[in-house]
């Protein structure tokens, strides 16, 4: 049942939010965590999509492996609609935010937030982003304990090595690269992801004959079947905590429940942040007004303390809707890691002499388990995904327009653009020989970027986002770098046909709309409102060089948890 007056309440539970949670009921504190979107594998939501169910969690014991066996299909695109930014009642569409170009934002709602889409790729931020970027009033250091925290409670280790990460690393190391075994990444070079996904049951192993079943208790642990950006489903048949993928629901949800301190209300959208102004001072944030996106119905919760993390799109767009005191940089920051797609296509009798078989087979392993670092730079990492995935990331929307429209004579591609009809049809026969390159480059803060809120463009829950994404001359330099460095290392791997998508800015990674050091301070706390906390990866100063953000993004609410406990009780 949820109670009028918390100690502490967190709007979201997505990445971050739980971990913020976590740590506050660790602490003894009673905490109330709203979110907007359904709870799935929660025996009070046996049917999430299709009725209202209960009103909250407060046990563990509601967790159910069985339950999330049967909503999470490891079908790609129904999960993507599962997952979808919008209400659990799914008559009713999704919410709508505005985005430039053919570009989208991909998140989720729900109990996980888009961890459950995420593949699970938990680096750490470039230590040259944090400490010489300048945009930061906190070391590198300063995190380096709150990782080893989230590290362990997410069970980060290197992915297993596949026939697409041996490709990626032969033409890494031909075009000059060295091997990193630090996480600490100072220099550039490449390595096996450093993956939130338990590894792989030994029985999998290559040299082993294993011909059973790949469902749990048969097998424990990752099963080596793609899968990780739908949901987390596998193993089937595991019991919830014991998911491969250690997205937020299965990690830091059920640690923070069974504090016994902690109640999750989920279909609960915050619509404003309360707060009360003695004459001539600071607001002091007092709780929230929210909406239950079943019955539409209004209601209030106090608390000691009041934190955001509703992600780097509906945080600012809460607070500027809230009438929250104006500051220039609310909103303003964006960064989305810029990113291309580069994708190599391989003849069978090449790939027999490299690899000894004449298939990639890019569905074989975890979706992104090999990568190369480049600080200062930005990232690449190999992505393994059904073909229609492929399709959409790597050829169906390009900033060129269509690849019969380009030349790229003197470009170290041999195509760039969009793909369609007997083009596309031909690399998509040949699937199971390409190897797709993700780009994910360091783009900068700049105030011009970001969300805002127009009074004419409005749904249920107030004034929606508006997002602006430009990327600067030097953002789409380096992001051009890293495209020519994927292409020479599928050279180097014997691709015979190398393709450029071009792609326009798409928001998977998005950061720092409410930065430290101009939104907040360095504990994380609204410079312009007392007991307003940031724990999101809007608090991120940047973007963390082009590293996956979400353990930096973890690390920082862990420590944003400890803050708040050491200021305010
Ligand atoms: C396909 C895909 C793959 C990805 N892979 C990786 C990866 O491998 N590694 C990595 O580091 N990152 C990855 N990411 C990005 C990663 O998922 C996000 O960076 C991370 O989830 C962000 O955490 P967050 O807490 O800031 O926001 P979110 O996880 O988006 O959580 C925000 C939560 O707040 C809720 N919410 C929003 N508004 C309100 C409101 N007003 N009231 C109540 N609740 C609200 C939302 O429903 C959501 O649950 C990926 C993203 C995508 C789309």
């Amino acid at each position: 049942m949820v109670e009028n007056a918390y100690d502490a309440v967190v709007v979201g539970a997505g990445g971050d939010g739980p971990v913020t949670a976590w740590k506050l009921a660790e602490a003894g504190l009673s905490v109330l965590v709203l979110e907007a979107g359904p709870f799935h594998g929660n025996e009070q939501w046996p049917n999430p999509h299709e009725e209202p169910g209960g009103e909250a969690s407060s046990s563990v014991e509601d967790l159910s492996g069985d339950l999330l066996d049967e909503q999470f299909t490891t079908r790609e695109l129904e999960m993507i609609t599962n997952l979808v930014f919008g209400p659990a009642d799914h008559e009713r569409g999704f919410w709508f935010r505005k985005f430039p170009g053919d570009g989208a934002i991909l998140q989720c709602a729900g109990v996980g937030g888009t961890t459950l889409h995420y593949t699970g790729c938990h680096p750490r931020a470039y230590p040259a982003s944090i400490d010489e970027q300048g945009h930061w009033p906190i070391e590198y250091a300063d995190l380096v304990p709150y990782y080893r925290e989230v590290e362990e409670m997410c069970e980060v280790a290197p992915a297993p090595v596949t026939a697409k990460e041996e490709l990626f690393f032969r033409g890494a190391e031909a075009a000059g690269w060295d091997l990193i075994e630090d996480l600490n990444v100072t220099e550039p070079g490449y390595r096996p992801q450093p993956n939130a996904i338990r590894q792989p049951d030994e029985k999998l192993h290559v040299d082993g004959d294993y011909d059973g079943e790949f469902t749990y208790p048969d097998v424990e642990g990752d099963t080596l079947a793609l899968g990780n950006i739908a949901g987390n489903p596998h193993p089937r048949g595991a019991p919830f905590e014991e998911k491969a993928k250690r997205a937020s629901n299965v990690s830091f949800v059920p640690a923070a429940l069974r504090t016994d301190n902690v109640t999750i209300r989920p279909n609960a959208f915050v619509t404003d942040v309360l707060t009360e102004t003695p004459r001539g001072d600071t607001p002091t944030a007092t709780g929230v007004e929210f909406r239950d996106t079943w019955s539409g119905a209004t209601e209030r919760v106090d608390a000691e303390v009041v934190v955001l993390a509703a992600g780097a799109i509906e945080t600012p767009r809460l607070w500027l809707n809230a009438d929250l005191p104006e500051n220039d940089w609310v909103g303003r920051g964006l960064t989305i890691h810029f990113g291309d797609n580069v994708m190599g296509l391989w003849d069978g009798d090449d790939l027999e002499e490299t690899i000894g078989k004449p298939t990639v087979d890019q569905h074989e392993g975890q979706d992104i388990a090999a990568r190369l670092d480049y600080p200062g730079v930005g990232m690449l990492q190999t992505v393994g995904t059904a073909p229609g995935i492929g399709a959409i990331l790597g050829f169906g929307a390009s900033a060129s327009g269509f690849a019969f429209q380009n030349d790229p004579a003197d470009a170290p591609w041999d195509t760039m653009g969009r793909l369609a009809g007997s083009d596309l049809k031909r690399l998509l026969s040949d699937y199971r020989r390409m190897l797709q390159v993700l780009v994910v480059s360091d783009d900068r803060p700049h105030q011009r970027n970001g969300v805002s809120v127009a009074p004419g463009a409005s749904d249920e829950h107030g004034p929606i986002p508006i997002v602006n994404y430009e990327p600067s001359e030097g953002d789409r330099k380096r992001r051009d770098e890293l495209a020519e460095t994927a292409a020479e290392i599928l050279r180097e791997a014997g691709a015979s046909h190398v393709h450029r998508s071009d792609s326009p800015p798409t928001a998977l990674h998005v950061h720092s709309t409410m930065r430290m050091g101009k939104v907040v301070d360095e504990a994380c706390e609204a410079y312009d409102v007392d007991r307003l906390f940031v724990a999101d990866h809007s608090a991120l100063a940047n973007g963390v060089g082009g590293a996956n953000p979400t353990n930096t993004g973890q690390a920082l609410a862990a420590r944003t948890g400890e803050k708040i406990v050491e200021r305010h009780f």
